[in-house]
């Protein structure tokens, strides 16, 4: 969330424990991908037992003969001990890589199925771009980690351990000593970690925002292009992403500066314990090969925590990225199915809808309220218009009826039950509706319309489109009811967008629709089709329209006039022009210029 992204970074390594819940199903296979893990580590630390043996025991047969098959001996047990490595690395390299992949698809999965359940107001508050951003390189630095570093980081905890211990074992003054060196390199370590992980957050924040700026001006690129702000546009988003790189690099500063003095910290501290070991070899103390199997030791154990040490980089970056997906997942819409949903019962000819004192104010304008005191019954099958000036509330008595808001006060209720009582799914089964902007998905212009009931046959698909007269204009596509619409397929006018839409909602066939009429002017000819497709979408049931037209009014059982949230005035067209007050200004300024094309259409 882009207001949350200037908060104090917090994610520390605990926060990965987030990601419990997704690894938990795979139990089984991460025990195996440890087993395998430990085998891996324990084939690497037998190689220097192996290699003392060879040394002493190998070089020193006094017999050449005897020397020349001891030494082919332990050659073979070398290479066994190589051959078990390839063979446990190359399991556990199957299993941890399984375990990313599955466990990020999982993660992906979960934050998108959560996110398309959120109500329009955590759209308010979160850009598409930035959700887009955590799906996508959230979750792939999530995969870095539980598929590869995080068994890098515990095959070489397990080798880092296990060479220690024989080094303590083997050398034990020496290496208490060297120990004793190696805590002083922990502490700085935790500082420069910390600033590590407050630097991988914020970097991640800042690749989401200019996600944030792309996907919003994509989205919108003919008025960029109209504007001719192109060049504007692309220094904006050069400008987050050298945001970005900016706090990339200072996050990459710190990480260089904790891998550089771990290791340099690590080799000095080792290279002054073998020090001692080739003095100990040259008083005769300990054999060569001993000496020699402490070289690799250290060798082995110097590798680790290098490893570790970038290990414990990818662990703090991916720590922030679990932080940023968790609060997405955490996101608790304010609008759910209550404790004990109640399904709506059935109907015959249409909804009842009732409000009922309802006042609402949209959560981002708490002294601003949509509706005031708004009061209306609709009976089963009936049509109401709704009309009044810009602003004044009719697209939010929509949006309370689907429920992506809840009203602060009154009750809205349909077919006798509140909507905060209903279950979510059969209140908006309940409901159709067609937008002003029809919304065509990038698909054929079957699937288009049935959309609307994804069950629905071929045969009833074509029945709604022929209801809502776009049979014909279907047909006459390149590929008929199979063409590509949309943003890669052909491009529909105002008014063919708006009949796939009424087939859409036709095919649902719901006894309550809700009908936001296009302002823009469609040709004459555009229009009568558009209005006939309307009439015979508000058959047999119960209709809300949000009427642009005069043949709508006229048409309409009611006409409800809105002002500034309030209903003010309530009658039929010739009613409320008698009355002369809002509704009959609004009327002449709205419908005079369309009388002509409203009088052909067939009301
Ligand atoms: P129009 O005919 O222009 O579409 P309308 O009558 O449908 O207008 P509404 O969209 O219901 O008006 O808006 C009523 C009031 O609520 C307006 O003041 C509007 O600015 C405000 N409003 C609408 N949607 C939101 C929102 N998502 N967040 C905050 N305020 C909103």
């Amino acid at each position: 969330m882009s207001k949350d992204s200037s908060r104090p970074a917090a994610a520390t390594p605990r926060s990965l424990t987030g990601l419990a819940p997704f690894l938990r199903p795979y139990r089984g296979r991460i025990a195996l991908a440890g087993v395998f893990l430990v085998m891996a580590a324990l084939s690497t630390l037998a190689f220097p037992v192996a290699l003392k043996v060879l040394i002493d025991e190998g070089l020193v047969a006094a017999d050449p003969g005897e020397r020349l098959l001891a030494l082919r001996g332990h050659f073979l047990q070398l290479f066994a001990v190589g051959a078990a490595l390839g063979v446990f690395s190359a399991a556990r390299f199957y299993m941890v890589s399984w375990l990313g992949e599955r466990i990020t698809a999982d993660l992906r999965d979960a934050v998108y199925a959560h996110v398309v359940r959120q109500s329009p107001e955590f759209f308010e508050s979160t850009q598409t771009g930035e959700v887009l951003s955590r799906l996508t390189t959230d979750t792939t630095l999530v995969q870095t980690v539980v598929g590869s570093s995080l068994s890098m980081g515990l095959r070489n905890v397990v080798m880092g351990t296990g060479a220690l211990i024989a080094l303590v074992v083997t050398n034990p003054l020496v290496m208490t000593q060297v120990l004793g060196i190696l805590v002083l390199v922990v502490l700085p370590t935790l500082y420069f970690g910390r600033r590590v992980r407050k630097l991988s957050r914020a970097s991640q924040d800042r690749v989401a925002d200019s996600s944030a700026i792309a996907a919003e001006v994509l989205g919108e690129i003919p008025v960029v292009q109209s504007y001719v702000q192109e060049a504007r546009e692309a220094a904006r988003f050069k400008d987050s992403t050298e945001a970005a790189f900016d706090t990339a690099r200072k996050r990459t500063r710190v990480r260089a500066f904790l891998v550089g003095f771990i290791i340099t910290a690590t080799f000095g501290a080792l290279l002054w314990g073998l020090y001692q070991g080739t003095q100990a070899v040259i008083a005769g103390e300990i054999s060569a090969g001993h000496l020699g199997q402490t070289v690799v030791l250290v060798v082995i154990f110097v590798g680790a925590v290098a490893v570790l040490s970038e290990v414990y980089g990818d662990l703090l970056r991916a720590a922030g990225a679990t932080e940023r997906l968790m609060e997405l997942l955490d996101a608790k819409s304010p609008v759910e199915d209550p404790a004990a949903p109640r399904v709506l019962p059935a109907t015959r000819g249409g909804s009842a809808v009732s409000f009922d004192h309802v006042t609402f104010h949209y959560p981002s304008r708490p002294n601003q309220p949509s509706l005031v005191d708004f009061s209306l019954n609709v009976q089963p099958g009936e049509t109401v218009a709704l009309v009044g000036p810009s602003g004044a509330g009719k697209s939010t008595v929509f949006q309370l009826l689907l429920r992506f808001y809840d009203a602060q006060q009154g009750q809205v209720r349909v077919d006798g039950v509140g909507v905060r009582e209903a279950a979510l799914a059969s209140l908006r089964e309940r409901v159709g509706i067609v937008p002003q902007d029809s919304t065509v998905f990038s698909t054929s212009a079957l699937e288009n319309i049935r959309y609307g009931r994804p069950e629905a046959s071929d045969e009833e698909v074509v029945r709604a489109a022929i209801a809502a007269y776009a049979h014909e204009f279907i047909t006459a596509l390149p590929e008929g009811y199979a063409t590509y619409l949309g943003e890669r397929g052909v491009r529909l006018s105002g008014g063919q967008r708006q009949r796939i839409s009424i087939a859409r909602a036709m095919l649902k066939n719901p006894p309550l629709l809700l009908l936001d009429e296009a302002t823009s002017a469609l040709d004459a000819e555009s229009e009568r089709v558009v209005q006939a497709a309307l009439e015979a979408a508000m058959q047999d049931r119960t209709t809300l329209v949000i009427a642009h037209r005069l043949a709508t009014v006229l048409r309409a059982d009611r006409i409800v006039v809105l002002e500034a949230g309030r209903i003010v005035d309530t009658g039929t067209h010739e009613e409320l022009v008698a009355r002369g007050g809002l509704y009959a200004r609004l009327a002449a300024m709205q419908f005079d210029m369309r009388m002509e094309a409203a009088h052909e259409t067939p009301v």
